[in-house]
């Protein structure tokens, strides 16, 4: 890999391509690498500042079509660190394409079965199977590392202007660091993919110093059936934002986060005087598991 980490983001607009009132824009985070896609990257730098200090591995947790575990793979052979990958599930005979990009950044690949691998949600259960010199990154990036690592992605752009910010939310570490570095009367709006996530409020409340817990939304209504479910209305949108825009987004995030945004601005949510920044996550690699020509980008 010689792209460099990372590129800066940039903003483009949006709302002339649809003819919204209320302005609308991007933060795209998806030009900052190909492959340790956009916010991944912020998450992840901290983690990697410390593996590097101390010449630890890193050790992550995730399934079979986890962005982050790619992420971590790429950014740790960037990095000149090992990498160990603990994925959920037994081997199977056929690799996602994921987990085949991951060995191929020299990530060492460790599958646990289901069962086991809910277990090691418990740290005291970690050393037993981890080498001594493991540095572990909680599954998804989650902690204050991560959260602290996503607070640069507000101050690498003129942000400040915008009323409202939203992004697509799995853990929510990447909204809890912008949340910390927003402006003071910014609203921070995070759309759930996954289905029920009804302890995520509590988790990223979990990540914020007092004075901002429970200084965001969260719209539960775009998870369009749950984490990695789609629906040809958003399949068909996210077709319909690229042959517009040119800008391309995956089912499992960054569709919903745009599907919602758009849906929002519709139906009145917020003001003509608003101003709304919507933050491309990148993670675009999602789409590899799609069939041929589903989507009109690749
Ligand atoms: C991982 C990921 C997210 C979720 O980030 P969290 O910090 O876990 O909320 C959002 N968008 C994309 C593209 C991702 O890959």
């Amino acid at each position: 890999m010689s792209e460099p980490i990372p590129c800066k983001s940039t903003i483009e607009p949006l709302s002339s391509y649809f003819n919204l009132r209320t302005k609308v824009d991007v933060l795209r985070l998806d030009l900052v690498h190909p492959v340790v896609s956009g916010n991944k990257w912020f998450k992840l730098k901290k983690y990697i500042e410390e593996a590097k200090r101390g010449q630890k591995k890193l050790v992550t947790f995730g399934g079979a079509f986890s962005n982050h575990l790619l992420a971590t793979a790429a950014a740790a052979q960037k990095e000149g660190l090992q990498s160990v990958g603990i994925v959920r599930g037994e081997e199977p005979a056929i690799l996602s394409h994921t987990l085949l990009r991951a060995r191929s950044f020299g990530m060492e690949l460790q599958f646990v079965s289901r069962e086991a691998y809910r277990q090691l949600h418990y740290p005291e259960n970690l050393p037993a199977i981890l080498p001594g010199d493991s540095l572990v990154i909680p599954e998804g990036g989650y902690g204050y590392p991560g959260a602290k690592g996503a607070e640069a992605i507000l101050a690498e752009n003129e942000t400040g202007v915008y009323t409202h910010i939203l992004c697509a939310v799995g853990t929510g570490t990447t909204l809890a660091g912008m949340i910390c570095s927003a402006r003071e009367g910014q609203q921070l709006i995070g759309i759930p993919v996954l289905k029920n996530a009804f302890s995520l409020r509590e988790e990223i409340n979990e990540l914020l110093p007092t004075e901002k817990k429970n200084a965001f939304a969260l719209i539960q209504d775009y998870h369009f059936g749950g984490y990695a479910k789609k629906t040809e209305a958003l399949l068909s949108f996210m077709n319909d934002l690229y042959s517009r825009s040119g800008i391309p987004t995956d089912f499992v995030y960054t569709g919903k986060a745009f599907f919602a945004a758009m849906d929002l601005v519709r139906n009145g949510y917020f003001s003509e005087e608003d101003k709304l920044l919507v933050v491309h996550t990148g993670g675009l690699q999602g789409n590899d598991s799609l069939k041929k020509g589903t989507l009109i980008f690749d």
